[in-house]
């Protein structure tokens, strides 16, 4: 008796994410018989929990500016963003039935707010072109003969194919299916994986007061880290350390410092004012309310909470009026408000990583058709490589051009073509 089950097909997709489902539609829509294998119980999951459930889709950047966002360098994500940049997943959303809205002229999500209608139109795709979606099925291994793909084996089911998409996403949220098992598929196809870390994912700070102030919410901080990286907005203190907009895209970053074995100092200004306005401000204080305390002439900005621990860091008592400030606690209280250096003791970690830094190296794989450099028959697409995306809808527009690119690659037989 044959304990195994054999499935033949042109073409594996491993993985059901926005990538995944996209690339197998592509694959499908080009003639391949395509089959999708999907480890959770149902495909999309993480896409579903996007944007808070809204699904943060794309954004409205032009295109060239949109492409210099990702870390690894545009001339990676180019082709793929390219051949189906943001505005043609806005009007592919828009002509299928779901609508895009963008409420601050900028971030685009479905006018329902509703991730799932962006899921069901990437499955109706799928349906619509044939590809046979097997949920619950985790793919273990890779088979290989002569650098070149011949299946896969999940338990007792083989898959026999000439052309395996690899789409198994990173490792933020392993309920959501963020578990790296995909990297483990890339490594036997002969891939080196770049540690995976935690991106997207807020800070824990190695100062006790940073998290003591729980949902105080600064919405202009400015966030240095090193001399290249800025993050701007929103910063929202939690109960471990320091979230939000200009905290996360940062975050990768300073993730990959703590597993090197750094010691990540952020310098961090509060409401984007410089040491020399500051500096500034105080002096009008002397001149002209100088005996008014300096929590409540801080506080009139920021929150007084924040105040009250900064004032405390610097060593000023918080009562101290503005006329009796000595010249080294100024000094003090600027730097602390202006461009305060945070140490970070590590990151909210993988169960609240958005998003993962790290994975397959880019220059493995062809730029022009994602096929791997290193194995043939092989495809990559979304996450799974190490793109380096920042918060904004930036991840699913990648996964969704990446997917449709590695398809239509896969299609043409694109392992031959150079990217
Ligand atoms: C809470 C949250 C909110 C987010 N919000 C946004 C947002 O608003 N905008 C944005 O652009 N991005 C957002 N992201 C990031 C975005 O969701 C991901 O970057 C995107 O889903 C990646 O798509 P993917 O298809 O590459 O991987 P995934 O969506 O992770 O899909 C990979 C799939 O592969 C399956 N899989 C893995 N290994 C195997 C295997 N061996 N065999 C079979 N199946 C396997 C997994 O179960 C999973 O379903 C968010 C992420 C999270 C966690």
């Amino acid at each position: 008796m044959n304990l195994f089950q054999t499935i033949r097909c042109d073409c594996l997709v491993i993985g059901g994410g926005p990538a995944g489902l996209s690339a197998a539609a592509a694959a499908a829509e080009s003639g391949l018989n395509t089959v999708l294998a999907e480890f959770l119980p149902s495909p999309g999951r993480k896409l579903l929990a996007s944007g808070s459930g809204k699904c943060n889709v794309t954004n409205r950047l032009p295109l060239e500016e949109f492409a210099r966002r990702y870390q690894c360098g545009m001339h990676f994500v180019r082709p793929a963003l390219y051949a189906f940049p943001p505005e043609a997943l806005e009007k592919f959303l828009t002509a299928n039935g779901v609508p895009v809205v963008a409420p601050d002229g900028f971030h685009c999500f479905p006018k329902s707010m509703r991730a799932g209608d962006v899921l069901n139109l990437l499955l109706n795709r799928c349906r619509r072109f044939g590809v046979n979606v097997i949920p619950e099925c985790r793919v273990e291994t890779l088979n290989l003969a002569n650098g070149a793909v011949r299946g896969a084996s999940a338990g007792a089911v083989r898959f026999d194919t000439g052309r395996i998409i690899l789409a198994c996403g990173g490792m933020g949220y392993p309920a959501l299916g963020g578990r790296g098992s995909g990297y483990e598929l890339a490594r036997q196809a002969g891939h080196e994986i770049i540690q995976p870390v935690p991106a997207l994912v807020g800070l824990k700070s190695a100062e006790k007061w940073a998290s003591q102030l729980p949902g105080v919410l600064l919405p202009d901080a400015t966030v240095r880290f090193g001399k290249k990286l800025t993050g701007r907005g929103e910063l929202i203190f939690t109960h471990t350390g320091i979230s939000g907009p200009a905290v996360l895209d940062l975050s990768g970053s300073v993730a990959r410092a703590l597993a090197n074995g750094g010691e990540p100092i952020l310098e961090c200004s509060w409401e984007s004012r410089n040491a020399g306005e500051y500096r500034e401000r105080i002096s009008y204080w002397q001149k002209h309310a100088g005996n008014r305390s300096l929590k409540g002439l801080l506080g009139a900005t920021l929150p007084s909470a924040l105040v009250r621990a900064l004032l405390d860091a610097a060593g000023v008592p918080a009562e101290r009026c503005a006329a009796r400030l000595r010249a080294e606690e100024r000094e003090r209280l600027v730097s602390a408000f202006s461009g305060y250096p945070l140490p970070i003791a590590g990151t909210d970690g993988w169960e609240k990583a958005m998003a993962t830094a790290g994975g397959v190296s880019p220059s493995e794989v062809h730029a022009g058709t994602l096929a791997s450099r290193i194995a043939e028959g092989v495809f990559l697409a979304g996450e799974m490589l190490d793109v380096g995306a920042p918060c904004g809808g930036y991840n699913i527009q990648w996964a969704v051009s990446s997917g449709r690119l590695a398809g239509a690659s896969a299609g043409r037989g694109g392992t031959r073509l150079k990217g």
